[in-house]
């Protein structure tokens, strides 16, 4: 039996997994998700155990293409997604004090964990596309870490161009090089005049054009994208696994924008992964823990920080949970959506309030914290952790209930990615790993875009 993807949002079609890689976004404004979700009995679980990341991968994902990709071509593509990873465990834990680990998902070519799910995006949809003889435009959004992992997925890829929208002079230096100084003629980078939200409003309107959309075949490599989600689900499986599941709960914290990676652990757990504590981590733009603590999920303005990776006013995949929450109910979604778009927020239903405080706890962490706790962890450990890093692990101590639950705080981006901040908090500036030491060196391709449609419009036109 084929497992089928359906919207959030109750009216586009059903698809196939091909279908939804392709689509990104569902036709209706909605995003997809299985229609049933596969589940792994305990004795499954503890039949992982041995298993190294790639093998662990392919059981997960697996059950989640039904007959869209052979399982020889599957294999192949997630061995080649984690082969230039820089460490041999994939996403080595650390431990930092008797209870807390840090799961680094900093070893792949961007130094962030986005490799993880846009190393093996990029190779799924060059696969899909070149069985089907079709060619692709890719086009996201980024506030800094998205873009260059997205584009180290497809860089030199057969089948696609890519183009991605950064918010103009609101990423790293860091950032914007490793987007910029990629020769590939089929990478493509904008920078738009403007904040994070509106490189992903104007990715939603492109999407919107239908007429644009079928014509460039627009694909979308966001974390709206059912393939990113999954491939993200592997390694909180992987964790729990060292660190003794199924026999054992573990918790996590996990340092949050969009709701993407904490949304992955949250359906490794409705998967049947004994997780403990699932905490979401904020920074100042703290929309998920304000929710949470009040029942009201409502848009404020973007407030810059040193976790900018995080500074959003609205976390897309958070619409994948209310579904969940609201029984799957996408009229109700539907209807919901709408009026958040006109009244900038909305008021859960109070048993929706109470199970979605059953799921997550959450914290909002102020730049100063943030600060502290990496000055904090470098005193008692020698580890340098990146601001997002530090945020996870604040909001993961103070919100931890069991404390005999071994805590995993994710590790999202190594420190040189942030070295300013981290300075400013420890002293040290971290260095850059050894691949990454020409990026000052190397020049810049990039266009700085007014925020218009119009304008973005004939910048793709003139380029595929
Ligand atoms: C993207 C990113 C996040 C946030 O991830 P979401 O999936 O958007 O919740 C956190 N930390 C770093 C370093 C990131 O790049």
């Amino acid at each position: 039996m084929t497992l089928r993807y359906v919207s959030t949002r109750g009216t586009a079609p059903a698809l196939s997994f091909e279908d939804v890689v392709l689509a990104g976004l569902a036709s209706d404004g909605g995003l997809y998700v299985p229609e049933t979700l596969p589940t792994f009995s305990m004795a499954e679980i503890a039949g992982m155990q041995a298993m190294s990341y790639p093998e662990l991968a392919y059981t997960i994902i697996s059950r989640f293409t039904g007959e869209s990709i052979a399982p020889e071509s599957l294999e192949s593509m997630i061995a080649n997604s984690y082969a230039n990873f820089r460490h041999a465990a994939i996403a080595p834990l650390k431990q930092l004090d008797a209870h807390t680990f840090l799961l680094e998902l900093f070893h792949g070519p961007t130094l962030a964990f986005k490799d993880f799910a846009l190393q093996f995006l990029g190779r799924l949809l060059d696969h899909i596309l070149a069985k089907r003889g079709q060619k692709a435009v890719i086009v996201g959004a980024t506030s800094g870490d998205t873009g260059s992992a997205a584009i180290a997925g497809c860089l030199g890829r057969e089948n696609m161009d890519i183009f991605i929208m950064h918010p103009h002079g609101r990423v790293s230096e860091v950032q914007r090089r490793q987007m910029t100084t990629v020769a590939q003629p089929n990478v493509h980078n904008i920078a738009l005049e403007g904040t994070f939200d509106d490189c992903q409003d104007m990715v939603k309107n492109l999407f919107a054009d239908a007429k644009f959309r079928d014509e460039y075949k627009l694909t979308a490599v966001n974390s709206i994208n059912w393939a990113r989600i999954l491939a993200q689900v592997v390694y909180y499986f992987y964790a729990a696994l060292t660190l003794g599941a199924p026999a054992k709960s573990v918790s996590f914290s996990v340092p949050t924008g969009n709701f993407g990676d904490i949304f992955a652990g949250y359906i490794a757990k409705r998967m049947g992964l004994p997780i403990e504590d699932l905490i979401i981590a904020t920074n100042r733009n703290d929309i998920l823990s304000r929710c949470l603590a009040t029942g009201t999920y409502g848009m404020e303005g973007v407030v810059p920080t040193i976790s900018p990776s995080m500074d959003i006013q609205i976390s897309s995949n958070f619409e994948r949970l209310l579904f969940d929450l609201y029984g799957r109910d996408g009229k109700a979604i539907a209807s919901m959506m709408t009026n958040f778009r006109k009244d900038k927020k909305l008021t859960l239903a109070p048993d929706v309030w109470v199970a979605l405080k059953g799921e997550f706890a959450a914290s909002s962490v102020n730049d100063d914290d943030t600060k502290k706790t990496i000055a904090e962890t470098f005193e008692a450990t020698g580890e340098l952790l990146d601001p997002h890093t530090a945020v996870g692990l604040a909001a993961g101590q103070r919100c931890r209930r069991d404390t005999s639950a071994p805590m995993v705080v994710l590790a999202t981006a190594h420190p040189a990615k942030f070295p300013e901040a981290v300075k400013d908090a420890s002293g040290i500036t971290p260095a850059l790993p050894e691949h990454l030491k020409n990026l000052f060196k190397l020049k810049e391709r990039f266009e700085i875009t007014p925020n218009n449609m119009d304008d973005i419009k004939r910048f793709i036109t003139e380029r595929v």
